[in-house]
Order: structure tokens, then sequence, then C-alpha cells
């Protein structure tokens, strides 16, 4: 999501840089965000060249000074649902006065989608991608979920990877009403003709495994899915322990999943099982979805004290959170879920960075991507003391996004 650029530009003026570099000479490394005040950043060719205090930046072709505001690494969205066409509003409404999300809204969105043309879905997906973009967020994992045929779910990864490396294969997002009472005819063509054909745009597999929810996979199903998404080359994924206690997190540390996304219902052996793939599986928190669905926040603090590796991420999708907005979430996590600024800022960039198994983003260390996101401000504490103003942005050459 970056521009390449061609000449070394230097970045100066930065009051704050957080650059989540554990090992940075000079940084103040207090809750491990490696800041430097009054610090310059090189970048060349797409990528972070050197790091340090402004006295000491070397020469560069272009010198670009962001008058006094503090940069942080892009924020890292691990998990959203891109691609869709339609409006679930009404829904959201229905929500605020009483009524329940099961996951069954999801086949309007699945209608929506097959109807819209190609030139429809990639604006849908352009339009929602720069919006995460001018509120700082450099890296987008997408999943497809919404076609739920072989047809529409390839569609949805070859637009998903016109614009990021991230896609996930989520043909296992509900089973659609055409295979009602036909689940394990539904699970086949997953697994079989569907996983085929949509392998070469996909580098992850994802399953909703929620026996709370009618429409979404058993443990069972789901471990057939992840299995055959293994045996095709992508890495797994898990949507578990959103409505109620279940298999999801097992299943994903069984298996070595990368990621198991909600984990808002855990028993003391779920967390148990966090700690101790804490290498492997990150818990990803999506704590949008409780907020727009009316529903109890998962326990952060829990997790991070046990030992447990966290990421946060927005789940950007049109039934249960329609915000692409990482500053929201962050304010939610410090609000609503008890980290510090400091603990929820790296949840969304090195935590989530984690959960895609990337050590390219998320730190701002010579080598890796110059993913940077500016704020409007002096320090990162603004990204929470600001909630809802809209300080955040990609720092492209030239300026910040969207502005
Ligand atoms: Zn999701």
């Amino acid at each position: 999501m970056t521009r390449e650029l061609t000449t070394a530009t230097v970045f100066t003026g930065i009051a704050e840089l957080v650059t989540n570099d554990g090992l940075l000479d000079g940084a103040d490394h207090c809750e491990h965000l490696g800041r430097l005040s009054d610090a310059a950043v090189v970048v060349q060719d797409g990528r972070i060249a050197w790091v340090g205090p402004a006295s000491q930046a070397p020469p560069a072709d272009e010198l670009q000074d962001v008058g006094g505001r503090a940069v942080i690494p892009g924020f890292v969205d691990s998990h959203s649902h891109l691609v869709f066409a339609g409006d679930r509003s009404q829904e959201f409404a229905a929500r605020m006065t009483g009524a329940r999300y099961d996951g069954g809204g999801i086949a309007t969105s699945v209608n929506a989608t097959r109807a819209a043309s190609d030139d429809q879905l990639r604006a849908l997906v352009a339009a929602r991608v720069a919006e995460m973009r001018a509120q700082g967020t450099t890296t987008v994992e997408i999943k497809s979920g919404y076609g739920l045929n072989v047809q529409d779910e390839v569609r949805s990864l070859r637009i998903a990877a016109e614009f990021t490396t991230e896609t996930t294969f989520l043909g296992a997002h509900v089973v659609p009403p055409e295979f009602a009472d036909r689940r394990s005819e539904y699970v086949d063509l997953v697994v079989g003709e569907m996983l085929s054909a949509c392998a070469p745009y996909a580098h992850w597999i994802d399953v909703f495994c929620e026996p709370h929810s009618a429409h979404a996979f058993t443990e069972e199903e789901a471990r057939v899915v992840l299995s055959a998404g293994q045996d095709a080359g992508l890495g797994l994924r898990v949507h578990g322990n959103q409505l109620g206690h279940g298999p999801g997190v097992r299943l994903a540390v069984e298996l070595g999943a990368a990621s198991v996304d909600h984990c808002t219902f855990l028993t003391v052996e779920d967390v148990e099982n966090l700690a101790a793939a804490s290498d492997t599986t990150v818990a990803t928190l999506l704590p949008g979805v409780e907020f727009s669905t009316r529903s109890p926040y998962p326990d952060a603090r829990r997790l991070l004290d046990a030992g447990a590796s966290i990421a946060l991420a927005s789940d950007c999708n049109p039934g249960t959170c329609y915000s692409s907005s990482i500053p929201f979430v962050l304010a939610l996590a410090v609000r609503e879920m008890s980290l510090t600024p400091a603990e929820a800022l790296l949840a969304a960039t090195v935590g989530s960075a984690k959960s895609l198994r990337r050590n390219d983003i998320g730190v701002i260390r010579a080598g890796n991507r110059a993913d940077l996101t500016v704020l409007d401000a002096p320090s990162y504490l603004h990204l929470f003391y600001r909630a809802g103003v809209p300080i955040a942005g990609a720092l492209s050459p030239g300026g910040r996004h969207g502005r």
C-alpha cells in the first residue's frame, strides 16, 4: 500500500517517533515502544534506510518536514472483509434496540455481492482501502466470504489480491441458504472445487468455527476445512469463540494457526493454550464487533497477563462492524479492555504483523517497509486522548494520504 520511492527522502520535524524497535540506540524503551524525540527517518525504494536523531540524519535527495508531529508504524489491520456490496445499516439499528446477532444476516451481503459487477466490487474495495489508509492503516488483510460459490469466491479473492498480498479464502464463512439442509455437501464443495480455484489467489484460509451459530461451522467441519487449506499450501486463520465458549481456540492452537480471531469467550484452558502457543498463534481481538453488536468485550488483560500474544484489528465487515478505523479500535481497547495506550498500539502494529507472520512491518527500523503513519499531534498518546478526532493518516512521499 506504499508508493515506491526511487529517490531518498528524509522525513524530519518528527517531535516523537514511535519505532517499536527494542534495540534502537538512544530510544526510550519504556513499554517497549522505542520512542525517539526530534527524530528523522530516511526512506528509499519503499524501505526504511536510516532511523535516528534529526541532528545525525544523513543527507538525502529530498527533505520533508512533518512540522513537529508524531510518527508511528503504520497500522496493520490483520482482519477485514472488504469485498462486499449492499447495505445492512437497518440490521445495526435493530441490534441497537435489542435484536441479537447470530450470523444469519450474512446472506443479505452474499446476495448483493453476487449481483454486483467486477467493476462495482473493485470500486467498493478501493474506496474502503483508501478510507483505511486515510486513518493510518498501511497493511490490510482481506477475506473473501460473501461469494460462497466457486465463481464468486474466486472473483472476490482476485479483486482482493489487487490491493494486498494478505488475501484469505473464507468460503467457510457461513453455510449459504441454498445448502442449509445439505451442510456436508457445502463443506465438500469448499474443500474441493472451491479451494482448488481459490488457492492461487489466497495466502490464507479461514473458517467461522462457531457452534453457537446455526449458520457457521462445527469443530469437525472446521478441522476438515483447515486441513484441506493446509494441504493446499495456505496458512491458517480461525474465527473462534465469538458468540460463546467453543472449540475455535483449541483447534487453532492444535493446528498451528497463525491467528485465532475474536476470542471473546475463553475458558481457563483456552487462555493457557494461547499462552503456551504465544510464538505460533496470536489471539486477535476485534472490539469494534463487540461495540457494534452491543456485546461484552474480550478480556485482553487476562490474555496479556497470561503471556499470550495479542493483536487488534478492525474486522471491517457489513454485518457486525462496518468501521475501518484502527484509531477507534485502539480507543475501545484502552477505554473498555484495560490495555495501556502502549499495549494497544503494539497490538495493532507488532501484534497484528506477527499474526500475519510478517517482520518487515510494524517496526520502524532500517530494512523494513517504509510504512509510516503521521499524527496531527506531538505524541502517540493523542490517538487515545483525542478519540474520534481524525488525527492519524498514512504518510506518503509528498504528504499525508487522503488530505
Ligand atoms: Zn471476521
